[in-house]
């Protein structure tokens, strides 16, 4: 559920036309839509209703800083996974108290950036990891409640470069090695147990692996707390996965997912903590560009876009789909052009989808690229030296540009050339 809609025959992002958008900032662009997001958090928060629970949002899907202040200012926590990441929750305005340090190698560094400002618990995911933070935490004479994030060897049955729960993975500790883990953990002067951590994956469509993992998590809180270890709070990861083809049966809702929750991990009291990224922003989101040329190929047409892999990579990491409409629909029963949707790179892999079946575009058209709000900007590179693409909020019938297109003399000026050349 989106507010991405025709209104007139014209794509628009809540009261915004797209085509007013592409007018003042140029085109390709990202757009994502303040209703969605804030939809999409309030489905979370509403599925653990009667709980204690803290939704944090996972940064790394979208971090622009008005993204993350629209969600903080209703409350939600954020997951971060980097310093780069906690500064921008802070300078959001999200306290340190609702800010978790989740990731597979924080670098001292970087607890020490957290550790300053303040954090709610460091999620560690190796016993060296463990052994650096309490140096860093004893080195400012502070405590630092912590998870071990465990990993229960599920298959999360999802493409396999967004895989995180099976123990081929790098992430976490092996659930077989948690109590030892637990053990050292709790011996350590600075450090204060506080729970258990999961996150095995994202893009799940089937919630049998996460009442695998959860029956796991379970049964392992109960076996530390037998262990003397106190064991208040449960950080059940992220990874619900959404609807990127319409035309598709519908992942599970968050409500579903809750139930799963409750029935696995409900009985032991815990504050339960969850970490979605992709379900808040994904379909709050498009990417827009402009078609360039429409070329005729040997048996195919190529729709050569002002938009490449540089900007939108899933596609082309991931083999991932997204829906293309165009921003101007169609007059009904035009007969269906077959179209490979190709970017100006230098790649083969700058497809965005072949054979993609559209009424007729021409040059100049505007199309969209749905489910483009996570893991797009946030992945987008200069590849090319084509500068990244600018990011627009709308929130009914205003919209603001939330990350401006830079330069091609800001772009050129970010290198530098020494003086001994
Ligand atoms: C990526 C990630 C998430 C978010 O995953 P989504 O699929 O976007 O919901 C949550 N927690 C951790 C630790 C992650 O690495």
């Amino acid at each position: 559920m989106d507010h991405f809609n025709y209104r007139a025959g014209l794509l628009h992002a809540e009261d915004v036309a797209i085509p007013e958008i592409a007018g003042t900032v140029g085109t390709p662009f990202y757009v994502y839509s303040a209703a969605t997001l804030r939809r999409h958090f309030q489905v979370f928060d509403d599925a653990l209703a009667g709980m204690d629970h803290l939704v944090c949002y996972a940064v790394k899907a979208n971090s622009n800083l008005a993204v993350l202040k629209l969600l903080g200012d209703m409350g939600a926590g954020m997951d971060v996974v980097s310093a780069g990441e906690y500064l921008r929750a802070k300078a959001a305005g999200v306290p340190g108290e609702r800010i978790v340090f989740s990731g597979v190698g924080k670098t001292r560094e970087e607890m020490r950036i957290a550790l300053e400002g303040g954090i709610r618990q460091v999620n560690l995911e190796s016993e060296p990891e463990m052994l650096a933070l309490q140096e860093v935490a004893s080195s400012l004479g502070v405590t630092v409640p912590v998870t071990i994030r465990v990993n229960p060897d599920v298959d999360a049955k999802t493409h396999e470069k967004i895989a995180t729960g099976k123990s081929e993975n790098k992430f976490g500790i092996p659930i077989a090695r948690a109590r030892g883990a637990y053990g050292e953990t709790a011996a350590q002067p600075n450090l204060r147990v506080v729970g258990v951590d999961v996150h095995i994956g994202s893009q799940l469509t089937d919630l049998a692996p996460y009442r695998a993992a959860y029956t796991k998590v379970a049964e392992l809180t109960e076996q530390l707390r037998a262990d003397g270890h106190e064991i208040s709070r449960l950080d059940l990861g992220g990874g619900l996965g959404i609807p990127y083809e319409a035309s598709n049966t519908a992942p599970p809702l968050p409500a579903d997912y809750g139930a799963v929750v409750r029935e696995t991990v409900g009985q032991l009291g815990c504050e339960i903590e969850i970490e979605p990224g992709r379900l808040i922003a994904g379909n709050a989101g498009l990417m827009v560009a402009r078609t360039i040329y429409v070329k005729q190929g040997e048996g195919r047409k190529f729709l050569i876009l002002d938009a490449a892999m540089n900007d939108l990579v899933r596609p082309a990491m991931y083999e991932a789909h997204h829906d293309i409409v165009p921003v101007i629909a169609p007059e009904p029963g035009l007969e269906q052009e077959h179209y490979d949707i190709v970017g100006p790179v230098c790649e083969s892999g700058d497809t965005f989808a072949k054979a993609r079946s559209l009424a007729p575009v021409g040059p100049e058209d505007l199309i969209a690229f749905r489910s483009a709000g996570a893991y797009g900007a946030v992945m987008a590179s200069e590849y090319n030296s084509r500068p990244l693409i600018p990011e627009v909020l709308v929130d009914g019938d205003q919209f603001a540009v939330v990350r401006a297109r830079p330069s091609y003399a800001e772009m050129l000026a970010r290198d530098a050339v020494p003086d001994w050349l």
